[in-house]
């Protein structure tokens, strides 16, 4: 399991959303059209990842038992033991991770395919 973070702007308690720069969209067109460009571009945006919170997309998130984090709980009359152990909701999956699974599958299909035939 992740370490818990707390969103210092809307107060959520949890693990972070990991988020990247780019588009989905230019990486999948890239990787089909010029293979070298979409590593390059897969590559950049997976450097370019960052956090953020998955309510807000605030990415002001820092580490419940830090000082800052602890006061936040506080705040919200919450103990740090109490935040450790609440239950996060299931993670819900993006239109892009769900477009990115269909592309890889096909992609599968598609080599399986053409081995097939040789
Ligand atoms: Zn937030």
């Amino acid at each position: 399991m992740s370490k818990k973070l707390i969103c210092s702007a809307c107060g959520h308690i949890g693990s972070s959303k990991t988020a990247v720069k780019g588009n989905i969209l230019i990486e999948i067109v890239l990787w089909l059209c010029f293979i070298i460009p979409g590593i390059i571009y897969s590559l950049w945006r997976s450097s370019s990842r960052y956090k953020t919170c998955p309510k807000c997309g605030g990415t002001n998130l820092i580490p419940l038992d830090s000082p800052v984090g602890l006061k936040i709980l506080a705040d919200q009359g919450k103990t740090l033991e109490q935040a450790q152990t609440e239950k996060e909701p299931a993670r819900v999956y993006t239109k892009g991770e769900m477009l990115m699974f269909i592309v890889v599958a096909i992609v599968v299909i598609a080599l399986i395919t053409l081995f097939n035939n040789v």
